[in-house]
């Protein structure tokens, strides 16, 4: 599982000041080393990693803290709030657009797992929101993709759109959509193209997907494991399309998952969804205070 080690640390770290009935400054402070280089080790982005140090500390150092009875806990408090809020705060919900249907972008590198996660979401919007879902195969480029669509469609006996491999992505999403309308289907999931780099033909026609479609959401897939280099992509199709919320996957693995903690930050838009393995229902909501308190223990 992943963030593992990080709750190994962050534990131990902070068992130490869990019980004590007076902090001092230098308490917080100490304990705040030991976060911090917890966090970094759990390849937390260090911007990030210095931005939480200071609003703990700011709040832990406070008087209302040092003064309660529960000095220790208090601090432990701050930490699991500043933690809840680093990953999200409140969780957030996949949107509903006003006038069905619903068209969602999924973007990403190759092998993120935007395909996978396609046929996912569309089984968890059948089954938690009793959805109709239409996934549309405009991955043209990766040779396995459509086919591999087509094979959850039928495992799910949910309907995939396709138009083969030789009509360009953009028509085969403003295809999608008006069958879509025409069969009352309230979700449009459209599986896009992804390189093994961000380039600029790629966002180009993504761009062009984002406008025929106006679609409601555009989900950044982002594999866990890639470290770092995840916040990175998510800086440059945040920047280039403006995504609206980020599903990671691949946390079932032995990721240490900082990366992953930081990309919400790093975007500003919220973490939706968790994929938590290779099986079709094994996708989560993403729910920052229960991922904060488990980390935290
Ligand atoms: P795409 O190129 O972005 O469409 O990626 P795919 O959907 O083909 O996924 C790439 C690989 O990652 C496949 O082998 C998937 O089974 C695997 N994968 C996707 N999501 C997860 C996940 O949450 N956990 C694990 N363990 N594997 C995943």
């Amino acid at each position: 599982m992943a963030f593992e080690g990080l709750a190994e640390r962050l534990q131990g770290t902070l068992k130490k000041i869990r019980g004590k009935g007076k902090v001092s400054e230098q308490d917080v402070k100490e304990m705040m080393r030991e976060v911090r280089l917890a966090l970094l080790e759990a390849d937390v982005n260090f911007k990030v990693v210095k931005k939480f140090i200071a609003d703990v500390k700011e709040r832990a150092i406070g008087q209302e803290v040092l003064d309660s009875l529960t000095p220790g806990q208090q601090v432990i408090k701050v930490v699991n709030e500043e933690l809840t809020k680093l990953m999200g705060g409140e969780q957030s919900k996949i949107a509903v657009a006003q006038k069905p249907p619903t068209v969602v972008m999924m973007v990403g590198l190759q092998g993120a797992g935007k395909t996978t996660t396609t046929g996912k979401l569309a089984n968890h919007l059948r089954k938690k929101h009793n959805r109709n879902p239409l996934m549309v195969a405009a991955d043209i480029y990766r040779p396995a993709a459509i086919k591999q669509l087509e094979t959850l469609g039928k495992q799910l006996d949910m309907p995939v759109f396709s138009l083969g491999d030789q009509v360009s992505p953009v028509e085969i999403a403003k295809q999608a959509l008006a069958k879509a309308k025409e069969e009352h289907h309230d979700y449009v999931l459209i599986d896009t193209a992804g390189r093994l780099h961000v380039d600029e033909e790629l966002m180009g026609e993504l761009d062009e997907i984002k406008e025929v479609t106006s679609p409601e959401e555009i989900l950044l897939v982002v594999d866990a494991m890639t470290g770092q280099d995840a916040v990175n992509v998510a800086q440059s199709f945040n920047e280039r399309l403006g995504i609206s919320g980020v599903v990671l996957t691949k946390l079932d693995g032995d990721t240490r998952g900082g990366a992953a903690i930081s990309v919400k930050s790093v975007t500003d838009t919220p973490i939706k969804f968790a994929g938590m393995g290779e099986k079709i229902d094994a996708l989560e909501p993403f729910h920052p205070e229960r991922m904060a308190s488990r980390i935290l223990g």
